[in-house]
């Protein structure tokens, strides 16, 4: 199958409104939206637009939805793939799908490439490979490498990827050139929780005023992912009752229930 395109007719854009908190990581993407949308300017007295940047940090902290905003911001095309799509392919088939986006990215350019989970393919060359099985995974990992080497300077795509894990990365990724930049993206403090809270509260009927100060204080721990979640479960809780507005308790309930999946999840790993 094909990269996915983000289609401008069925998805509406995101942008860094929808991004709450993550303001350091945000200034940071900003000057790759000024390339994207001038480029020109930038490679005029002969700078180099960087090709790539790393996105690092813990799930559901906002990632995917900041490359996202980028694309948004910057109004150009955005195409994805995740590492984790490429793990069982067929041998052959990594390289040119990675060929494939490159070429799609490039003929749409200017434009955005996202790899979520790029540690899939990226992961150190040479290390558990005691199976053999992993030659796929380094025929996906080289063809990235390639086409990344292979862009003119004034290609004007830049590739944007997310990992969990950079420290199993492979260094020829992080080599000038290539992701050559690190933004962190980190779990949000207690103020940055209460700016995701006023994002995902936007679409909700609420039956009180919510003090968000207090919510903020019930969810040490959790990721934009989880209050995300807790947003969209109070809702479901409600309606459940028969409820025609979420009110404070709906909201309690469903830190609640997120806190213990959290916990099944932990024990699982632990
Ligand atoms: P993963 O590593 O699991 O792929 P990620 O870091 O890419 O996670 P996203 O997929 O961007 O995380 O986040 C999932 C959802 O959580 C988003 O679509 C959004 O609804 C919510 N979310 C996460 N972070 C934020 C944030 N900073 N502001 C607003 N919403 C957020």
């Amino acid at each position: 199958s094909k990269a996915k395109l983000f289609d401008e007719k069925t998805d509406t854009r995101t942008s860094f409104q929808d991004v709450a908190g993550l303001e350091g990581a945000k200034e940071e993407v900003e000057e790759i939206v000024e390339f994207l949308k001038n480029p020109d300017k930038y490679t005029s007295l002969g700078g180099k637009i960087p090709k790539g940047a790393l996105l690092v940090g813990p799930p559901g902290t906002g990632k995917t939805l900041l490359a996202k905003a980028v694309a948004g911001e910057a109004k150009v095309p955005f195409f994805s793939l995740s590492g984790s799509d490429f793990v069982e392919m067929f041998v052959g088939v990594g390289a040119s799908r990675v060929r494939d986006l490159f070429k799609q990215a490039k003929d749409k350019s200017p434009s955005i490439i996202f790899i979520d989970e790029i540690d899939a393919i990226g992961r150190a060359r040479g290390k558990n490979n005691i199976t053999g099985s992993n030659d796929e995974r380094e025929n996906t990992l080289n063809q990235l490498l390639t086409e990344m080497d292979g862009f003119g300077t004034n290609t004007n795509v830049i590739v944007l990827a997310a990992t969990n894990r950079a420290d199993v990365l492979d260094k020829a990724l992080m080599r000038a050139g290539r992701f050559d930049r690190q933004i962190y993206v980190d779990l949000p403090d207690i103020r940055e929780r209460k700016e995701i809270f006023e994002v995902h509260l936007r679409p909700i009927k609420t039956s009180e005023t919510l003090d968000l100060d207090f919510l903020a204080r019930q969810t040490p721990g959790f990721s934009g992912a989880d209050i995300a979640n807790v947003c969209n479960e109070a809702a479901l809780i409600a309606a459940r009752k028969e409820k025609k507005a979420v009110s404070k308790q709906d909201f309690l309930d469903a830190v609640d229930r997120i806190v213990g999946g959290l916990e099944k999840k932990n024990k699982i790993i632990t």
